[in-house]
């Protein structure tokens, strides 16, 4: 009886102890796999960047580009550097008295 009890105990300690290696292991490959993810992404040139005016992330190859920023689409693009030159021309508008 004693022994079936043991024999119990070795198996319940052997079960967890394989559940955590399995855990690890899942882990271990998980973050494997965004290393791998993050290296192609470096080195392809087609990287994910986002969109000033909607924050959407598109492929670079996809975007537009103007004044250091990109965007998903012309529109957006044409959109921002608007809203830009608006602020752009309210800033110097508050400065103008002042200096
Ligand atoms: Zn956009």
């Amino acid at each position: 009886m004693n022994l079936l009890i043991i024999r119990l105990i070795i198996f319940a300690v052997l079960f967890l102890a394989g559940l955590k290696l399995y855990r690890m292991y899942r882990e271990w490959k998980l973050g494997r796999e965004e290393l791998l993810e993050g290296d192609r992404d470096a080195s392809g040139g087609n990287q994910m960047v986002r969109c000033a005016w909607c924050q959407v992330h598109v492929p670079e190859n996809d975007a537009q580009r103007a004044t250091g920023e990109w965007f998903c689409s012309s529109a957006h693009r044409d959109r921002y550097l608007q809203e830009q030159e608006q602020r752009d021309a309210q800033d110097s508008d508050d400065s103008g008295p002042r200096a």
